[in-house]
């Protein structure tokens, strides 16, 4: 299979990643002393409002990066696997994964049989 356009298809997607990553730390960044206030020495002053609706948007945006994080963990895994050479097959049962399925999602871990319910 060819492996070059995959690498430059997962460098691609790790640069934009990285890039989105980058800009929503920026922007939590400008929060600082948001997360300052929800620290322990302060919460008692906190009315329990405030803080529940702070709690839930600094969440809510740790989710978002949690997953940008492991993106670019499953696209460095991919890259990883061009090198060594076993790109392309299931890490379940070692087949070929379906080249029009690795089109689709160049850091696809398993072929369709062994795919797993959250990859999709
Ligand atoms: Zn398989």
């Amino acid at each position: 299979m060819d492996t070059s356009s995959a690498r430059s298809r997962l460098h691609d997607e790790l640069r934009d990643l990285r890039q989105t990553l980058e800009k929503r730390r920026e922007t939590a960044g400008l929060d600082e002393s948001q997360q300052d206030s929800t620290g322990e020495l302060s919460s008692h002053d906190q009315h329990p409002g405030d803080s529940g609706t702070a709690t839930f948007q600094r969440t809510r945006d740790l989710s978002i990066e949690d997953h940008l994080e492991s993106e670019i963990e499953e696209v460095e895994a991919a890259l990883e696997r061009i090198d060594q050479g076993s790109y392309g097959r299931c890490e379940v049962c070692d087949g070929e994964i379906d080249p029009k399925r690795l089109r689709a999602r160049p850091h696809a871990r398993f072929c369709r049989e062994h795919r797993s319910d959250t990859e999709e």
